[in-house]
């Protein structure tokens, strides 16, 4: 009876203590914005295979396994942890013995799991203790940081030890009254190794048992109550925010239906009132992000599920090359800053201020401007954290509200703004790399009465760029060769947008976005082909929300179909003494999931091919992204477009593939940097193509 009341008064100091912590940091919830969510089947699928499948965990294969054997050891030792505060509660004994077959597979399955797991959490320790490991360290890795994660690890150590000692001596008190203890496979054998079951006796046994059992269960209670303190509260967080992670390719950015209301309104569209206002109560005092009051609950939830694992800030390709961004640190920053103002806002209101702010005080400038949105961090994150999404809203905030982008950046935005392309060319040059070809005009086609199947977007680098006018070029001969039904917008296309977007300038974005919606929609296009893995993304992504719905085709997988039909045949093995590898776009491959495409058609080029270490999914970025390729590179080590190359030399490769403008220029600027023009060329996909077939 003592016992009972006992367990029930600390039962309900660890539930009163723990929930008092949940309500406080659910108060810092109530300050954030909305953050609309739904489908719920899709977002089910992906908690079974993100969280319980645990697949990202796995892209680190050996530490992986061991933490998937953590995961899913902890999912089974909860039904015992379970039981034993019924136990506790009523003053039974092993309540669930009663499910008989069930009870035996989870008790031992369970048994195992927490040998595996301490065997796991002594490899963590060692880790991190003796192995010195980049991933841990960084200057968002205090001391506090690795204590935190020592402890946490410690306390599981703990735990499982606690359970396998009661187990142990669970099934010495059976096996002396030659009862049935169940099935506990790791303790038998620990047991009968190591220890003369005769030695103890039943009394001894019984307080043993109790010591076990009050360690345990008071392990776990602290446990709870530790993690929403610790980087361990992934524990609980993991699951639910896998659930409630985005479902959109990672290339998309979330819109801004408050600016969208403003464009329309400036550009004098009928419709200015019908812009999209879903996330009506998310009009704000400013636009992007400055301080905690502006971000969403999701990007609150992301911040209290980080692990601190490092797995974005170790393939962060500004980090990588010495810049001062690190992707785990702005998380970090996130929840630190809410830490701090949190309190403040629930206590005063809106209204508090501690002159301070989340970019300057935490965050600088330097950081953000150092990102490529190459997405490789969100990629990685095993709890689906997305970075690239709260570092675009920081910059949205710099360009919207505070005028301060990069100088080089502005010079952009007014180029785009004037001439519909980032550089300084009229747009009545827009058709001037299709000279002495036959390429078909969009007007002059519909104007004769005709429709095309595809629209050819030829995108600003396409257009305006000397080296990619070339592979332009080249892919309307392919175009003309198989005698494909398109036309081009010519001087009626405008810049996609998707650099002034991800620069953070958003009303540019929507801007470009809807006068180019407004001519295609026009000219009712239903297809669209282009080169530009950005200008893929943007329109495939991007504009359905502002009304501009259309199939889009990146042109390696127009290439490959081609292929497939046997339309394209490729006997000539002008390349078939040459060794490739292909470089994978970011907004291609992690952006949009295609990395089949490229290498069915370099598997139809006789050649000899050959991957980078880092290459598909793992790709680096070539460092020209989030509006990276127009300004100068932030202070570090090296240029990401040099540590890339680098990588596609050290394969012996003589020709460097990409499908990319972007890829094009800054892989054409590291072979020239490298001194290796005379043995390496750099090629699209498509001027491969046209050369194998002698266009
Ligand atoms: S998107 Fe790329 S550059 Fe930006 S933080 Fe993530 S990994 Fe780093
Ligand atoms: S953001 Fe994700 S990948 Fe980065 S440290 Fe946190 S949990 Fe790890």
């Amino acid at each position: 009876m003592t016992r009972q009341i006992v367990f029930i008064i600390t039962v309900a100091l660890t539930l009163g203590i723990f929930g008092w912590t949940i309500l406080r940091i659910y108060s810092w919830f109530r300050i954030t914005k909305p953050f609309p969510i739904g489908d719920y089947g899709k977002r089910f699928k992906m908690m079974m295979e993100v969280a319980f499948g645990q697949t990202k965990i796995f892209r680190l294969p050996f530490i992986g396994f061991l933490h998937a054997m953590v995961f899913w050891g902890f999912c089974v030792i909860l039904i015992g942890s379970i039981e034993m505060i019924i136990d506790g509660l009523f003053n039974t004994d092993r309540i669930l013995r009663f499910s008989g077959i069930f009870y035996d597979i989870v008790m031992a399955s369970g048994d195992i799991f927490a040998f595996i797991i301490a065997i796991a959490i002594l490899v963590f320790l060692a880790r991190r203790i003796f192995a010195n490991m980049k991933r841990f360290s960084g200057i968002e890795m205090k001391h506090v940081s690795h204590l935190d994660a020592n402890i946490a690890l410690t306390l599981i150590f703990l735990l499982m030890i606690s359970l396998l000692g009661m187990n142990m001596v669970y099934y010495i008190l059976h096996s002396q009254k030659t009862d049935f203890a169940g099935v506990y496979p790791i303790s038998k054998f620990l047991t009968r190794e190591f220890i003369n079951i005769h030695f103890f006796s039943v009394p001894v046994l019984l307080n043993l048992y109790e010591i076990f059992w009050w360690s345990h269960i008071l392990l776990i209670f602290l446990f709870a109550n530790v993690l929403p303190y610790s980087k361990h509260f992934h524990v609980f967080m993991s699951v639910p925010n896998v659930f409630l992670s985005r479902l959109e390719p990672l290339g998309y950015l979330y819109n801004m239906p408050e600016i969208t209301k403003e464009v329309k309104l400036m550009m004098n569209l009928d419709t200015a009132f019908s812009a999209p206002t879903e996330n009506a109560e998310s009009v704000v005092s400013r636009f992007g992000v400055k301080d905690v009051e502006d971000i969403t609950w999701k990007n609150y939830l992301d911040s209290l599920t980080c692990t601190e694992c490092g797995r974005c800030t170790a393939v962060c390709p500004a980090n990588i090359t010495g810049k001062k961004l690190s992707p785990r640190k702005i998380i970090m920053d996130v929840r630190a800053r809410m830490k701090e103002k949190g309190p403040g806002i629930v206590r005063v209101g809106k209204g508090f201020d501690d002159h301070k702010a989340l970019i300057g005080d935490y965050i600088s400038p330097e950081e953000l401007w150092a990102c490529t949105t190459c997405n490789a961090c969100a990629q990685e994150c095993p709890v689906n954290i997305n970075h690239p999404s709260i570092i675009v809203d920081m910059r949205r905030y710099l360009v919207m509200e505070q005028s301060a982008a990069p100088g080089e950046l502005n010079a952009i935005f007014t180029n785009i703004e004037n001439n519909g392309a980032p550089w300084q060319f009229s747009p009545q040059d827009r058709l001037l790399w299709a000279e002495g070809l036959n390429v078909p005009v969009m007007a002059n086609l519909v104007n004769a009465g005709k429709k095309p199947e595809y629209l050819f977007w030829v995108g600003s680098a396409g257009a305006f760029d000397d080296r990619y006018k070339k592979v332009t070029r080249e892919f309307a001969k392919i175009l003309d060769y198989l005698k494909t039904d398109y036309a081009v917008l010519g001087t009626e296309e405008s810049d996609s947008g998707d650099v002034a977007r991800r620069a953070g300038n958003e009303m540019l974005f929507q801007m470009q976005a809807l006068m180019n919606i407004e001519v295609m929609n026009r000219y009712e296009v239903k297809k669209i082909i282009t080169c530009c893995p950005h200008d893929y993304n943007t329109l495939l992504n991007e504009y359905p929300e502002f009304g501009g719905k259309y199939e889009v085709i990146h042109h390696s997988q127009f290439l490959r179909n081609m292929i497939n039909d046997k339309k394209i045949t490729i006997t000539d093995g002008i390349f078939k003494d040459r060794k490739i590898t292909f470089h994978d776009p970011c907004y291609l491959g992690r952006g949009n999931g295609e990395y089949k495409a490229p290498r069915d058609i370099l598997d139809a080029i006789p050649s000899e091919k050959v991957e980078m270490k880092r290459n598909k999914s793992f790709a680096l970025c070539c460092g020209a992204g989030g509006g990276q390729m127009f300004k100068e590179a932030e202070k570090g080590d090296k240029e990401v477009f040099i540590e890339r190359t680098e990588e596609a030399i050290s394969t012996g490769a003589d020709i460097i593939c990409t499908g990319c403008p972007f890829c094009m220029v800054m892989m054409t600027d590291g072979i020239k940097y490298k001194n290796k023009e005379e043995e390496i060329k750099n090629y699209d996909l498509a001027e491969l193509v046209s050369k194998s077939l002698g266009l």
